[in-house]
């Protein structure tokens, strides 16, 4: 086993990478950026490394501060979270060339799959359907007409190298296709350096079903079943569960054989995620699956199979890159209940998703049986605006679908978070929605069910609000974020009584 390891990332996932460390005795050694001195992850590692300005691009992202931090704490291993440079091929050798094991697959692995168009190409030779598309990215609007023809509108025009949802637009005719390439090629470019889009065909309706696999170095290699991911926002996940109410264990069956087969062209080792559209609009047939992508890495949304197979994805995906050898096989995977897992960001889900960072003035999180909080936050920190603004996953499990639904909803009635607004109001909405109870999920789910647009909320924070709103003005409009957890301090009394009579 590593004796220290560099966890190169921030916010819940480095926390949860930190605990995985601790459950192995091995020494957690953090990263931070400036506008991260004092977030979670730093105060929970044994050690923490400034390295460089909030701009991630002038912090997470710079390949070789990461590894001079590594060398600087003595480590041995590098784990990347997901995000940044998790996914990055160059990272991974980098990693290699500096005698540091990189925690993930090999840099083959993450570059065949790193371009869509490349890992399409690799999945239909092993047999595995993909969604009908163009085989090449498209050079030209006449090129693009073409393949769009012959696929036959919608189409989408996705970027080769995405990720995130972003460098993708859905074009329903002709006229519209030129323009959309343009700016899907020009977000590509920006977003990912790489300007390539290729075409595919628009599914209506789909739902997102992804398989979980894991392998280790000597040829082991399993799946651990499906998680359902098909409450979008924008093309990215907001919630997540496993089972699938959709799969049956045919199914299951089905898809696990295809991901397996995915993984190994691929020659995969390490936690990975192999990630398809099903398209069940046949109503009573057999669903039928497409290949979408594989992700190198772990995902967000690990903790709904952690919790119903029991095993420790973060503790598996160390030992496996510390040599270790699976201790069980296909055979001895178990699915036990159902497990669901919401993203809390800080977010205005009434204001199309808006981020809403800033400081945290008071936060009581949720617990109790069934439910698991794997937080980045405390009262008193600040959400930076530079990053991606999750707060928690807020995550139940139960021992069926109902349960876990009603224990989710139990913790949003308790969770407090003060100061920012939240994705809670739409958990809570979504939770009780008779089509969501039932399991008829698709990717335009809150959008068809209008769920992002606002009722009257009710607004039961609003008083207790009002007196972090009162802290903060101290403030304005001219402090920094030391003068605002300041503020907040000294408005926390204030803000207690406020809250004992308002919120409890
Ligand atoms: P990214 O890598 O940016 O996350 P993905 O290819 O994984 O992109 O797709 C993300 C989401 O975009 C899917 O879960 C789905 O909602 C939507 N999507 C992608 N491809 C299609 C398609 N061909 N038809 C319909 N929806 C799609």
């Amino acid at each position: 086993m590593f004796r220290r390891i560099l966890v190169a990332n921030r916010g819940e996932i480095a926390v949860r990478l930190v605990r995985a460390c601790r459950d192995l005795g091995v020494s957690p050694v953090a990263v931070y950026s400036t506008a991260d001195r004092e977030a979670l992850h730093v105060r929970l590692a044994d050690r923490a490394f400034h390295i460089g300005d909030s701009a991630a691009t002038d912090s997470y992202l710079k390949i070789d501060r990461l590894i001079d931090a590594a060398r600087k704490g003595g480590c041995d291993a590098i784990h990347p979270g997901y995000g940044f440079l998790a996914e990055n091929a160059e990272f991974a050798g980098a990693c290699d060339g500096a005698g540091l094991v990189f925690i993930g697959p090999g840099p083959e692995a993450m570059e065949l799959m790193g371009n869509k168009v490349a890992a399409r190409r690799a999945v239909s030779r092993v047999g595995v359907p993909t969604v009908p598309g163009s085989e090449q990215p498209v050079e030209s609007t006449d090129q693009a007409l073409d393949a769009a023809r012959r696929i036959g509108f919608p189409v989408l025009v996705k970027a080769s190298a995405g990720g995130g949802g972003k460098g993708m637009r859905v074009v329903d005719g002709e006229s519209a296709l030129a323009e959309a390439l343009s700016i899907a090629s020009a977000e590509a470019a920006s977003a990912f350096a790489d300007p390539a889009v290729y075409l595919e065909k628009y599914l209506e309706r789909p739902r997102h079903i992804e398989v979980q696999v894991l392998g280790d170095a000597h040829n082991n290699l399993v799946h651990l079943g499906e998680r359902e991911c098909s409450i979008q926002r924008r093309h990215q996940k907001l919630v997540e569960e496993c089972p699938s109410p959709l799969v049956d264990a045919r199914l299951r069956a089905e898809l696990g054989e295809a991901a397996l087969a995915v993984a190994r062209a691929a020659g995969y080792r390490n936690a990975g995620t192999v990630e398809f559209l099903v398209d069940s609009a046949g109503g009573g047939e057999t669903p039928r699956y497409y290949f979408l992508e594989m992700n190198t890495r772990l995902q967000v949304e690990h903790p709904v199979t952690e919790l119903v197979t029991g095993l420790d994805l973060a503790c598996w995906q160390i030992r496996i890159a510390a040599g270790e050898r699976l201790s069980f096989d296909q055979a001895d995977v178990e699915w036990r209940g159902s497990a669901i897992e919401c993203r809390v960001y800080a977010e205005d889900p009434n204001l199309g998703f808006l981020p809403s960072p800033g400081p945290i003035c008071g936060l009581i999180e949720p617990s109790g049986p069934g439910v698991r909080n794997d937080s980045g936050v405390y009262e008193g920190f600040v959400i930076p605006v530079e990053y991606d603004p999750l707060i928690s996953k807020t995550i139940a499990h139960g021992r069926d679908r109902l349960e876990a639904i009603s224990r989710l909803h139990r913790a949003f009635g308790e969770y407090r978070i003060l100061g920012v607004k939240t994705t809670i109001p739409l958990f809570l909405r979504l939770l009780v929605h008779p089509a969501f109870r039932e399991g008829r999920l698709h990717t335009g789910f809150l959008a068809e069910h209008a769920l992002t647009e606002s009722p009257d909320q009710g607004d039961r924070q609003g008083e207790a609000l009002a007196v972090a709103v009162a802290a903060l003005e101290e403030l304005n409009g001219r402090g920094t974020a030391a003068d605002a957890r300041n503020s907040v301090r000294r408005n926390r009394s204030a803000w207690k009584e406020s809250a004992r009579r308002h919120w409890l």
